[in-house]
Parts: C-alpha cells; structure tokens; sequence
C-alpha cells in the first residue's frame, strides 16, 4: 500500500517567467492511479506560518504569503511568487510533515511534491520556496514527535539550504551525496557530503551509498528518516551530471527503505528534482520511485505506535 500525500494546490498554472514546469506534479498523480497499485490518498493541512517563520526569516515567511518577494529574489527562485504558489507551498511544506506522520503509522509514506532543499533563511533558490524538509524536521522535533532526525539527500543536487538552516542542530543529521560540478557552485556544508564526479554509474553510485547509509543510521540513531528522493541522478536528466539507469535509481530507493525499515525507523520522501523535455518521462521516474519504495516498505512489520517509542 502507498501512502502518498497530494493536495490539488500542488498543479500551478505555468509561470510567466522562468522554465520551470509543475506538469510532473499532476502527472505523477495519474501515472500512480493508472498503475493499478494499492494506493491511498492523503491531503495536507497547509503548514502554518509561525511553523514556516521558526525555520525562514519571518519578513522572508509573510512575503512569499502575501505574494509580495521582491523581483531579485524571485530571479533566484527561478519563477514569481504568486497568491496561488503562495498556497501551493504552504501545502507542499504541510505535506512532508503529514507524510512523516503517516509514516510513523505505516512505515513508508511520499509526498507527491516538496524536497525544496535550495530554500534559504531569508529566500527561496533553485525553485524552492521553503524547505519543507527543515520546516518538517524542526516541527517535529518541537512536538516531540521524533528526538532525532536524519535526512538524506540523494537528489543530484547538493540539499544546501538543509544543510545551513539545520547546521548546529544536533538532533537533525544531513547526509548530501550529490554531483560535485552542479548547482549549487558553493556548496553548504552538511553533517555529510559525498560529492561524485560527473558520469558515476549505477554501481559507482550504489558502492558509495552502501558504504555510508548503513553506518550514519548506527551512529545517529533517528527516528525517521526524511528522504529527498530527486530522481535527476538518472543519465537522461536535463539537469543531472550523473549516469544513472531506472534499475539503478530502483535499487537506490529500495535500500533507503531497507536499511531503514530493517531496523524498525520510519521513511518520509519528498519527490525532489527530474527534468527533462518530456514531462511524462520524468513523472515516470518519480511514480516509480514511490511504488518501489512502498512495494519494499510492504517486507517489514509496520512500525511501533508513536506513544510507545516515546
Ligand atoms: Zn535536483
């Protein structure tokens, strides 16, 4: 059973400047429905600001809400921040939150969006609005939901603005393994970065996480794992370095959810980055990530109840 987390906010009509594209979003929807798995739908409460101004500079928070970011920093996002990409943040940075919550109860859940891991104190970058996964993990950890967090970014993308609004956060551990030549130019620092070269292959990328992933969730300890699973690793991405196949990215995502789950800690993903020219392509890739992570979340018992791991 997929539990996935989606809210109609999450479609965005196409932005008058700029070359991102929300079509993947809807797509992916109709690919997960069409596919004929087991499926349940979950919406998200839009995060709420205070939540969003604990994490992001609180002038940065109420621009973006009232719609008002001035043009330079829209520029660094990549498209304009409207009343409705307002909303449509509010429920992609609720949605993360709701998807580790119904991971807690069923061991795997995906938000149909989020994985804005660019989004810095004070502004948005790299498309990121706000990062759903900082605002996620710092939620949590004041609602005393989970004690320690770890997030691992596998998008080809290094998860900077992770890294700087969690840094010093003991309780929160990030784990960056990324394209060293891409974007972001400066990299932030995470607890961890593996940086690959241009081309690493599937097995180049699976040795690499094999050795660190098994051995951060021992040290760390978490309670959940909040997982950006970008699919733009994949060697026909627009916008990876790197020469990942489907079997590869498949075999990626199934040992997130084993090493996790085979030591009874709970998997919330966010979809992260795909691009391409051929929209239904990449929401393909994103559909498949998620069947295959819940397929493999199906081999292990559902976690405890959230009053007994407390
Ligand atoms: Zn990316």
């Amino acid at each position: 059973m997929l539990h996935v987390v989606h809210h109609a906010d999450y479609m965005a009509p196409p932005p008058e400047r700029g070359s991102f594209k929300f079509d993947k979003y809807q797509l992916v929807m109709i690919l997960l429905r069409e596919s004929g798995a087991a499926m349940t739908e979950h919406a998200p409460p839009p995060m709420p600001r205070d939540w969003l101004a604990a994490v992001h500079d609180p002038n940065y928070v109420d621009s973006v809400l009232a719609a008002s970011v001035p043009r330079e920093k829209e520029r660094r996002i990549g498209f304009p921040v409207t009343p409705h990409i307002a909303q449509r943040v509010q429920h992609t940075n609720g949605g993360t939150w709701r998807a580790a919550h119904l991971a807690f109860q069923h061991g795997f859940a995906a938000n149909s969006a989020g994985g804005s891991h660019h989004s810095l104190h004070d502004t948005g970058a790299g498309y990121c609005v706000f990062n759903d996964l900082a605002v996620a993990a710092n939620r949590l950890l004041a609602e005393g939901d989970a004690r320690r967090i770890l997030i691992v970014d596998l998008d080809v993308h290094q998860g900077d603005g992770t890294a700087s609004l969690t840094a010093g956060r003991e309780a929160i551990f990030t784990f960056s393994m990324h394209a060293e030549k891409n974007f972001p130019v400066r990299k932030a620092r995470s607890d961890l970065d593996l940086p690959l070269p241009d081309g690493t292959d599937d097995d180049g990328y699976l040795s690499a996480l094999s050795q660190h992933l098994p051995r951060l969730i021992e040290s760390h300890r978490p309670d959940l794992i909040l997982y950006q699973a970008g699919v733009d690793p994949h060697a026909q991405d627009k916008l990876g370095r790197l020469a990942l196949t489907d079997g590869g990215l498949e075999r990626r995502d199934r040992f997130v959810i084993r090493e996790a789950r085979s030591r009874g800690i709970p998997v919330a993903s966010a979809m992260g980055g795909g691009y391409g020219a051929d929209q239904r392509v990449v929401a393909q890739r994103h559909a498949n990530a998620m069947l295959s992570m819940a397929d493999e979340n199906t081999r292990w018992p559902a976690p405890q109840q959230v009053q007994a791991r407390r």
